[in-house]
């Protein structure tokens, strides 16, 4: 295993689609290697989630996990380890909700992003299973932001209002405990 470098804001990786993994291929050592790797970065920078674009691989896969214990979401209720290949995310309801979201690859900032209160998933885990699950809240919201990864899609993008663009100091001053919330 090993500890990936990160892409961040501005790298071209992070503005291409993902290629959809064949089936055939979950499990062949070099998408088992992306997995456990995704997963080792992702838990060295304290992440809620990273996908392959971010470590400069175009495949869609990403992984996801919020732990109480993650010092940069003290407040995010608990998402188990999930891995999500070749996902598909269906909005189930048209109520947005604004939360705080920050990013591996934009380092130092979070801002408040409208994100679907509740998504059916379905994609495929590590062993090639199908997954299907209902993600609500917090968890719908970790969801949206890594799989946008696999869109070329930053979470930047789909701010409705950039004055909420805050360095972390400054959210850790002005804003924390206003409305907590996603990576
Ligand atoms: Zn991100």
């Amino acid at each position: 295993m090993a500890i990936l470098k990160v892409a961040r804001l501005g790298h071209p990786v992070l503005r291409q689609d993902a290629s959809p993994v064949p089936l055939d291929e979950i499990r062949s050592p070099e998408i088992q290697r992306l997995v456990d790797d995704l997963i080792e970065t992702m838990h060295e920078y304290d992440g809620a989630g990273l996908a392959a674009n971010q470590v400069h691989v175009l495949k869609q896969v990403a992984v996801i996990e919020a732990a109480q214990q993650n010092p940069r979401y003290p407040d995010a209720p608990d998402v188990p380890l999930m891995v999500l290949i070749n996902p598909q995310v269906t909005p189930l309801t048209k109520d947005l909700e604004e939360g705080w979201e920050g990013c591996l690859s934009v380092p130092d900032l979070r801002g408040m992003v409208p994100r679907y209160t509740a998504v059916r998933l379905q994609c495929y885990g590590r062993d090639g299973e199908k997954i299907d699950v209902i993600a609500k809240d917090f968890f719908a919201r970790v969801i949206q932001h890594e799989t946008d990864h696999l869109l070329g899609i930053v979470y930047v993008d789909r701010m409705q209002d950039l004055s909420t663009l805050t360095h972390i100091a400054e959210w850790n001053k002005h804003w924390l405990g206003v409305k907590v919330q996603a990576d």
